[in-house]
Order: structure tokens, then sequence, then C-alpha cells
């Protein structure tokens, strides 16, 4: 089945800037496919360019079999988009909002049921302006959502919402998808990366640097699974490195430091337990996506609600370009 979403080679310049130097990607039905990277990495110009909302210098972009630039009408009706900046008129009411905006479309959700979901309901008469944060981001979703599309862009899905509100919302997203939904998703939350998307690619500098599931990608990172422990009793390091998964082994005094991936811990566990080896005060440590990102872009994700877009920082300096 052909991608639903396919870039090729895209390139774009805002003059002397190249915000997109050369990314590819592919994402297929039904995924939630994750854009994560640094500030100024190219991750909105990307998305911008595949919702037509942007033209790019160079390369293939296809969203359903339509070029963005070229089909933009029909792709509207097709192509739901959060904007990182929505704004609207500050007068204009929030139930008024949606109104206007499912009659731009050919087949609209149900608004009412869409207010409900996103807890909009009670502040359906609330002008725009009179929003809190929270509330203009659910207003942004439901704007993305109101043309039942078949693929949505999410732009900073959850910057600014409460961690109620934020699990509330992925679990909403979840639920679109589950609909046959597909859905790309910019986000500096390496949480929601996790929880959420099937396949993540992290951009750097206009550029791919890694692509693949947030578990692969923590998985290929610093030797996977650490696990820790001491030994009640001395025991021979063939024991558990020549189990399947098992990676690496050392010692530092009498703490045993064992590296895997995947089912390692359960085959170093039973092992042990088959030799009557105790394993005293055991810790496992994982490395997360948080982990993997950092070490692929040299920044710092932001991680939680506390977190945010401007807490990103750079540890190196920036491209010359
Ligand atoms: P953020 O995480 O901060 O939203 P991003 O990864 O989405 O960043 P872009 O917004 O695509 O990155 O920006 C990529 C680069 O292009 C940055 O250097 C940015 O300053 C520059 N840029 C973006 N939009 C414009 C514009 N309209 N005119 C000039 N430069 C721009």
């Amino acid at each position: 089945m052909p991608a639903v979403v396919e870039v090729r080679n895209l390139h774009k310049s805002y003059g002397s800037t190249v915000a997109v130097d050369d990314i590819s990607f592919a994402v297929e039905q039904g995924e939630i496919f994750g854009i994560i990277g640094p500030n100024g990495a190219g991750k909105t110009t990307t998305v911008e360019c595949v919702e037509g909302l942007r033209t790019a210098d160079r390369g293939v972009i296809r969203v359903l079999g339509l070029d963005p630039g070229r089909d933009r009408a029909e792709l509207t009706q097709r192509l739901g988009v959060q904007l990182q900046d929505g704004r609207l008129p500050d007068r204009l009411q929030v139930g008024e909002a949606l109104r206007l905006y499912s009659s731009f479309y050919r087949k609209p959700a149900d608004r009412h049921v869409l207010m409900e979901v996103l807890g909009l309901a009670d502040v359906r008469r609330a002008p725009c302006a009179k929003l809190s944060g929270g509330q203009k981001q659910r207003l942004s979703i439901a704007l993305a959502l109101i043309g039942s599309p078949e693929v949505a862009v999410l732009d900073e899905l959850t910057t600014g919402l409460d961690p109620q509100a934020r699990r509330d919302t992925w679990g909403l997203i979840q639920d679109v998808r589950s609909r046959g939904v597909t859905i790309v998703l910019v986000t500096h939350f390496m949480e929601e990366a996790e929880r959420l998307c099937d396949r993540v690619a992290v951009i750097d500098r206009g550029r791919v640097v890694a692509e693949g599931s947030p578990q692969a990608l923590t998985e290929g990172f610093n030797g996977g699974l650490h696990i820790r422990f001491r030994s009640s009793v001395p025991f021979d390091d063939g024991l558990l490195t020549g189990l399947p998964d098992v990676t690496g082994l050392t010692r530092q005094g009498d703490l045993v430091v064992v590296s895997g991936t995947g089912n390692a811990l359960h085959a170093i566990t039973s092992a042990l337990a088959r030799n009557d080896i105790v394993a005293e005060h055991l810790r496992v440590e994982q490395p997360s996506l948080e982990d993997a990102f950092v070490a692929l872009t040299g920044t710092r994700a932001a991680t939680g609600p506390g977190g945010s877009a401007a807490g990103a920082a750079r540890r190196r300096s920036p491209s010359p370009h």
C-alpha cells in the first residue's frame, strides 16, 4: 500500500537560512508518526510544506497521493491541521468557531461530541480572547479534527496543557487513530512521543538523524538495558554472557552490571534462579527516548508539563547555515 504521507528530499530555505536541508520519510496508513527535534531543527517548516502552507524549494511531497501545492483544495478536505500559532478573532465564541469551521467541510465531525470530548462544552459561549492557554490549545485540536480528516497534522499537541488534560488528549488521539486516521505529531515532549508514536523521525539541522520506533531508538542507544545487582555467591561471567539478548557484562567491585536488549532481563533472572543465585539490590536501567534524543542531537528535551519549547536548550553551537 502506498504511504499516506511521503516526503522525499525536501529542501526549504528562508533567504540564507536553510530550514530544511534534505528530509525524507514516509508515514503509513493508521500510524501515529512523531517528528521530534530541537528548536529550529526544521520540524514546523517540514509539516507546513506537507500541509501546503509553504512551498518547498526542492523535493517531492505526496499526501494521500495528492500534491499539497497543486491539489490544495482537495487536500484541505482530507487533511486536518493544528496550527502552532492559530489565531482566531477575539470575539468569536468557541461554539461559533467550530460551527464556522465545520461549514468548510463536506463531512464535518459532530462538533458537540468534539466539544464534550475535549472539555470545551462549558466554554462554548466564551469568546476566544477569554480562553486560558489550555482551552485555546484544546480548541486548536478540535479545529484540526472538525473536518473528519483522514490525516491529521498536530504541531505541539499538548503544549500548555496540565497533566490531566495532556493524558486526556493522548487518549483522544489514540481514539482518533483507532478510527483509522493517520497522525503526524510534532512534539517536544519525549514522554508524549514514547507513549503515542509508532515511529518517530528525529530531525536536527534540517535532516533526519534517526528514524524508528521509540523502543528501537532507545534500545539502539548506549547498549540498551543495564541490569545491576550484587550476587549472593560468586559465579562465572559465562553464565550470563552466553544468554540471548545479553550484550556485555562488567564488574565494579562486587557489583555486576549486565547490558542487554529485548528480553535480557527475563533471561538473566531465569539463569540466576536456575543456579540458586540471588540477585541482591537488583536495579534495571532502561534508557529513555530522551537519552537517545540527547545523544543524537546534543540537546535537552522538554520532558513534562514544566518543560517547554523554550526549555529545549541547545548544547552545541548553531550550524553555520
Ligand atoms: P521549533 O521547535 O522552535 O518550533 P522547528 O524545528 O519547528 O522549531 P522551524 O520553525 O521549521 O523549526 O525553523 C527552522 C529554521 O528556519 C529556524 O532557523 C528558523 O529561525 C527559520 N525560520 C522558520 N520560519 C522562518 C521564516 N518565516 N522566515 C525566516 N526564517 C524562518
